[in-house]
């Protein structure tokens, strides 16, 4: 490829309605063009990138078992009718009608095709288990696309689907998958975290989201530094660290002080001269008609979801200012667990170890000291109801927990018989009863995986792509190309290049040195050759990685080997 006949229209400034870098550099690189909110063009450079993350996709995904099929991207209301999804899916179901006036959607996702297709032509356990999957674009109204192709509405996801005559198949099939996944990734050449997550509205029981680690991700996630527990920050487990019972002091008299208008963790721990975790913060929640107050140390937070699910309800929300002044008798922010009878106290593991700390009064301007439980207060249970922080014990090992952002590339479901219980989907097993299929589900974002790339690669001066998903291997930079000596060996080097089967883009346009390279650095090429007459003169080229400042001299006889060595490392 020459960049002179190559549609490569890089862009100097950065357009104004990009706001995350993966969007702005995938523009200013030309490897896409906005059409509508959410919708792109993939431009040359980008549809590469695409063509190879869908490549590595497929590779594995046959590798594992499973077998491509294509389903449309027009769905029939009734399928979604049938699982009862029609109603439940909102507004991201983009609903047309035909000129019959019947009603469709785009496809958001497949299970209602695919068990459609399966329930009709697999009838007995000897065809199961099976893993079928496509890679296809997909539309969803979401509500605020933005960041290019990490939330667009129309996108390209690889989505699989598997049915199982039992639960160990479909589990197996789960661990199968996941192994996938770890694979894909790791041949895209990114750093990732496969993280224990909700299962949300398609249900089931199992469910990892492959995350690629980067600062810019929407989701915050915990994980261990030395096994592999990773869990979302919302789901992760807060191991309290047990102490001995004599490691506690001895309970003081418990004393009252005035706090004038000191509310905040920071303003009571400042004013007593305390470090935050020598107090108890009281958080008092309404669910329905039932209210709770909820303890935690002053340092942590409060985790809702986790409150949620102890309580057994589904919202919960803190109370509003009157309540609160009802039930503690104060205004907010003086709310304290001793003499607060009517409304039943949970608490935090790390307070069950906690001895001579402060707590609010119940009273404007009073905060209590040397406070213990049960002495002065009891608790109708501990539980884990905070967000782990960093360094806090794994709940699986002796590591240590670090807190990262990350960018869901990935899914996998154990959906159970969830779709084949809705739209009968059965199969005939070795006594000849009937039974449901049970299912999993798998989906990669293929574009999104292509821009969490650029967010976890790139500098100033552009993106830097792992090898494996660039566009191009290499880029030969023909430093003044009216010279035909120069001319010469960019094309015998770039010919020696592609006939041994490496991706290659000359530089051929009659540019200055300076605008090739900084072209060259922003859409990311993983090597650069640079031809110039100096060196030539002495029969060198320059060879550089994009990722390094360093520059290496190479004889131009020698290469091609350099290049294969290095790809290959
Ligand atoms: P999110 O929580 O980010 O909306 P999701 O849970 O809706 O994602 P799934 O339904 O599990 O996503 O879809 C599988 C994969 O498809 C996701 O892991 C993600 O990589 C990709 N994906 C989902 N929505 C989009 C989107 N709007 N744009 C690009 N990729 C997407
Ligand atoms: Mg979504």
């Amino acid at each position: 490829m020459r960049f002179s006949q190559m549609l490569i229209p890089t862009l100097k400034e950065t357009p104004s309605d990009a706001e995350v870098i993966s969007h702005k550099l995938m523009l200013r690189a030309g490897m896409i063009r906005k059409v509508a909110a959410g919708i792109y063009t993939y431009l040359p450079l980008g549809l590469r990138t695409i063509k190879k993350v869908e490549k590595i996709v497929r590779d594995e995904m046959n590798r594992a078992g499973a077998q491509e099929v294509l389903m449309p991207v027009v769905v029939p209301a009734e399928l979604w009718q049938e699982s009862k999804r029609w109603d439940f899916y909102g507004k991201e179901l983009l609903r047309i009608k035909d000129r019959h006036d019947r009603e469709f959607c785009l496809g958001p996702t497949h299970e209602e095709v695919i068990t459609d297709m399966v329930r009709g032509e697999v009838r007995s356990y000897r065809q199961l288990p099976i893993n079928l999957y496509q890679i296809q674009t997909k539309f969803r109204d979401e509500i605020r696309p933005r960041f290019g192709l990490m939330r667009g509405r129309e996108f390209i996801m690889k989505d699989a689907y598997s049915f199982h005559a039992t639960e160990e198949s479909a589990e197996a099939e789960y661990k199968n998958m996941y192994d996938t996944y770890c694979r894909i990734f790791e041949r895209c050449g990114l750093k990732f975290r496969a993280v224990e997550a909700d299962t949300g509205s398609i249900g089931g029981s199992f469910s990892h989201e492959f995350m690629v680690l980067a600062e810019s991700g929407e989701d915050a996630i915990a994980s261990c530094d030395s096994c592999n527990y990773a869990a979302n920050v919302e789901k992760a487990i807060a191991r309290s660290k047990r102490y001995p019972p004599e490691e506690r002091e001895a309970e003081k008299v418990i004393q009252r002080v005035e706090t004038p208008g000191k509310k905040s963790v920071e303003e009571v721990t400042a004013f007593l001269k305390i470090s935050s975790d020598k107090l108890v913060k009281t958080l008092i929640f309404k669910s329905d008609d039932r209210i709770v107050a909820a303890l935690v140390r002053g340092d942590h937070e409060i985790n809702e979801i986790k409150l949620k699910n102890v309580l057994n309800v589904k919202e919960i929300a803190l109370a509003d200012q009157a309540t609160v002044e009802r039930v503690t008798k104060a205004p907010s922010g003086f709310a304290g667990p001793v003499g607060l009878s009517r409304v039943e106290i949970y608490a935090d593991h790390a307070v069950e170890h906690m001895s001579n700390f402060v707590v609010g009064g119940n009273e404007k301007d009073i905060h209590l000291m040397n406070v213990n439980t049960p002495r002065d207060f009891s608790v109708k249970a501990f539980y884990d109801l905070r967000n782990v922080v960093v360094g806090d014990h794994c709940p699986r090992c002796d590591g240590k927990l670090e807190l990262h952002r990350g960018i869901e590339v990935g899914h996998i479901f154990k959906l159970g018989t969830k779709y084949s219980e809705a739209m009968k989907a059965t199969f005939l097993d070795e006594k000849g009863t009937d039974n449901l299929m049970i299912m999993g589900c798998y989906g990669v974002g293929i574009g999104r995986t292509a821009a969490a790339a650029i967010e976890q690669g790139n500098d100033e001066n552009g993106i830097i792509w792992p090898i494996p998903i660039a566009p191009l291997q290499v880029i030969i930079t023909a430093l003044n190309i009216k010279d035909e000596q120069v001319k010469q060996a960019a094309e015998t080097v770039y010919k020696s290049l592609s006939a041994a089967g490496i991706e290659v883009l000359l530089d051929d346009r009659d540019e200055r040195a300076g605008a090739m390279f900084k072209d060259a650095d922003l859409i990311g090429i993983p090597l650069r050759i640079n031809v110039g007459a100096k060196g030539l003169k002495e029969g060198n080229v320059e060879l550089k990685l994009r990722k390094s400042p360093d520059v290496s001299i190479v004889k131009l006889d020698h290469i091609v080997e350099k290049v294969v060595e290095v790809l290959a490392s």
